[in-house]
């Protein structure tokens, strides 16, 4: 199977501690990277992680707090200095095109390729982008901002041919796309060969949805059935509750009944707090609600 990988660059809240770095995280599919969120000091963990700055085609951005986007200016400047000349597609809150604008304007008046905005409707569930391997679609998520997930869809691929008996009824090449599309195979006997004898089924398209910052929506579930990854924003545990209510953010517990009613694959825990030393504390109380629940930490890289 084709990779599809999320490397985590950061995993943090909004206030800065020696343990996590900030929302940021790559999204690596079929050989093309995907910038989710990018706070603060993201280009340093790019470099940390070895990921070629220059695979980087767009950025999709959930929200406009820092935690999320202070690290984009800095990491944009810097592909101008590395000699980037391809283009590069920011989507985000519309609020973003002003202020990033003037940024670019004042601190990278030369840059050598274009930064392309898009902006977001937060409020709608609809596909943004789309290529021939993948659709990225926004999730409406609530938060004290506007502010959307972002989900990634792999597209059906077609069934594998079985070359033992492509070679049997010696088929030629040239009709191997016929067939991995369906097609049966008639040999010059008249005989008909059906196509389930020459093909094995498609890999099942995998799926990987993003959902930070966000208070509990107990009706989330409905966009992310069935999505093989999930990760869900628990900056709290249920001590801190009515902090989560609060601010609009969720806790851990919270995010395992969105996986658990979605029936996702996996459920990918970050944003934590600051006030957690140990983040097990969080992953103990999803796994109570949903078994298949791991903790994010920098660095780390995991299989959608
Ligand atoms: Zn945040
Ligand atoms: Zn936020």
């Amino acid at each position: 199977m084709e990779p599809f990988r999320v490397h985590i660059l950061g995993c943090g809240s909004a206030l800065p501690t020696l343990k996590h770095f900030p929302s940021a995280q790559v999204v690596e599919v079929r050989g093309k990277l995907f910038l989710v969120d990018c706070g603060e000091g993201t280009q340093i963990q790019l470099r940390r992680s070895r990921l070629r700055f220059t695979k980087i085609s767009a950025v999709f951005v959930t929200h406009l707090h820092g935690d999320h986007c202070f690290g984009l200016i800095g990491m944009l400047s810097t592909f101008g200095l590395l000699g980037r000349t391809a283009k590069l597609t920011v989507y985000a809150p519309a609020e973003l095109a002003d202020i990033l604008q003037r940024q670019i304007d004042f601190f990278c008046r030369d840059l050598d390729y274009e930064v392309e905005f898009k902006a977001v409707d937060t409020t709608k569930q609809q596909v943004i982008y789309e290529d021939r391997s993948l659709t990225v679609e926004t999730i409406p998520l609530q938060h004290r901002v506007h502010c959307c997930g972002y989900l990634f869809r792999e597209k059906p691929s077609l069934a594998h041919i079985r070359r033992d008996m492509t070679d049997f009824y010696e088929i030629p090449i040239s009709q191997f796309n016929n067939i991995k599309a369906g097609a049966d195979w008639t040999t010059p006997d008249g005989e008909v060969i059906p196509n389930s004898k020459l093909t094995e089924p498609a890999d099942t398209p995998r799926s990987y949805a993003y959902c930070s910052d966000t208070r509990y929506i107990p009706t989330l579930y409905e966009r992310l059935k069935g999505v093989s990854t999930l990760y869900h924003e628990s900056t709290y545990g249920e001590d801190n509750l009515q902090m989560a209510e609060k601010y609009n953010h969720s806790t851990a517990r919270q995010a395992a009944l969105v996986a658990r009613e979605a029936g996702v694959g996996q459920l990918l825990l970050g944003h934590y707090s600051s006030r957690y030393e140990r983040e097990e504390v969080l992953l103990n109380e999803a796994r109570e609600v949903f078994e298949n629940t791991r903790l994010t930490n920098e660095m780390d890289v995991f299989d959608v």
